[in-house]
């Protein structure tokens, strides 16, 4: 599996370091705005019944040849960024607007001795700006580097 991985402007918020991740042989890119939890992802179409035969993947052409796509989106309602000491992350976009409940959850998760507080965060999509509800964008995961995240990537090393 080939991929090639960089940064998209955000077609919702216009954040410009949107994950984009494009598979190179498949052709099908996903794109994930760690900002606003936006996404967005296309697929080739497959030809099922010719794989059932022949036991190999094809996929459908159009009469000049070329694979076709179908492109899929989700609005971003926000995003949620955790993050434990040992620099394991992950982004949830959120399928929708997150509630009072989930805040002081997420308040509480992060106030445990577990998580790395000064990552994470909770954003919510207001219809026309990212609002960071819980944490910031003063110390971006989405750019730590040799830089930035060379805490982080510390403690993995001697761990
Ligand atoms: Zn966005």
């Amino acid at each position: 599996m080939a991929t090639v991985d960089g940064p998209t402007t955000c077609d919702q918020c216009g954040f410009e370091e949107a994950f984009r991740s494009e598979n190179t042989r498949s052709g099908e890119v996903h794109i994930l705005c760690p900002r606003c939890g936006r996404l967005m992802w296309t697929t080739a179409v497959r030809d099922r019944i010719r794989e059932m035969i022949e036991g190999v993947a094809f996929y459908k052409l159009t009469k000049d040849g070329h694979r076709i796509y179908r492109r899929y989106g989700r609005p971003g309602h926000g995003v949620l960024f955790l993050s434990a000491q040992l620099g394991f992350g992950q982004f949830s976009p959120l399928s929708q607007l997150p509630s009072d409940e989930m805040i002081a959850e997420v308040r509480a998760m992060v106030a445990s001795p577990e998580s790395a507080p000064h990552v994470c965060y909770l954003t919510r999509w207001t219809g026309d700006s990212v609002e960071f509800v819980i944490g910031s964008d003063k110390e971006p995961v989405w750019r730590q580097d040799a830089g930035t995240g060379s805490e982080l990537a510390q403690e993995v090393e001697i761990g």
